[in-house]
Formats: C-alpha cells, structure tokens, sequence
C-alpha cells in the first residue's frame, strides 16, 4: 500500500489545518481521515473507529475522537444524534436535513432540505425558536404504523 498517495480536496489540506490547530499529522490520523473520505456522507463514531482498526490495529479510540473534534471545528463534519441520542457524524455537511426516526417499526429516513426548512420555519415563526434540525432526529411514528395503530399485538406499548 502506498500511504503517500494523496488524498482528495478538501481532505488534502487536512494535514496542515490539523498541525494548525496543534494535532501531530500521525498515520493514524491519516487512517481517520482516509476513512472519511472514503464514506458516503453518514458515519457513527463507532464505525469509524471499527474501520480504522480495520486498516490500522493501533488506532485508539480517543485519538479518532479528538480528531473528529477538530474536523468538526473546521466544518469537515458536523455531528447530529439518533433516536438513541449516539452521536452520528455528518462528513462534508453540504445540505441541511433532518432525520426521522418511526419508534414502532424502527425505520430511519431523511427529510430533505426543503422539509425541513418547513419544520423549523414553523417553530421559528410561532415560537422564535430557531431549531437545529440537523442536530436531532425527531422520533414519532410513520405514516403506515399510524394507520396500523390498532393492529397493536396485545401488550404493546405505545409511547
Ligand atoms: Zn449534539
Ligand atoms: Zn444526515
Ligand atoms: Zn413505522
């Protein structure tokens, strides 16, 4: 493997912006940053630290933290939370949207940057609160669970 080849914009600068912001420029932190590149958009903290070890054994935990602390502080990424509140993050945040999160049936999806705007405009123009809708996954119930609510099995909690 050639560890010299160069890494894509904006993620071939890194090394410099990372040494700006007092980060040594390890091979580990290399791998964090291969692994991002390589991912397509959404990645927990988790699975990063799964997939570097499984490129590099010796990468610690705390390294790759600390490092996704600095990306995000340079706009790299952006963390949100899941319906479980795990950070989640977001590489190359380009377009606002939110995620949603059905708790009978488990499914997740995106809403896209139009939805919502609407969602957080309507908060925004009742109650001036402006909402970070990115930041949070709104948990409640899908349309077809909705419909379905009284096919419940008995013992069903509905929260
Ligand atoms: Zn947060
Ligand atoms: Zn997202
Ligand atoms: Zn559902």
């Amino acid at each position: 493997m050639n560890v010299n080849r160069a890494l894509p914009p904006p993620w071939s600068s890194v090394g410099d912006r990372l040494r700006e912001r007092g980060l040594r420029w390890t091979p580990q932190r290399r791998t964090v940053i291969e692994v991002l590149a390589a991912c397509d958009g959404h990645i927990t903290g988790a699975d990063l630290v799964e997939r570097c070890r499984s490129r590099d054994m010796s990468t610690i935990p705390s390294t790759v933290y600390r490092t996704l602390d600095v990306l995000e502080e340079l706009g790299l990424v952006r963390h949100g939370h899941d319906a479980n509140g795990r950070e989640e993050f977001h590489v190359l945040p380009a377009q606002e949207h939110g995620h949603l999160h059905c708790s009978r049936c488990g499914a997740t999806w995106e809403i896209g940057e139009a939805r919502a705007w609407a969602v957080a405009e309507a908060l925004r123009a009742a109650d001036g609160f402006e909402i970070d809708i990115g930041h949070v996954t709104l948990v409640g119930r899908c349309q077809d669970c909705a419909d379905g609510v009284a096919d419940l099995p008995p013992g069903s909690t509905r929260d």
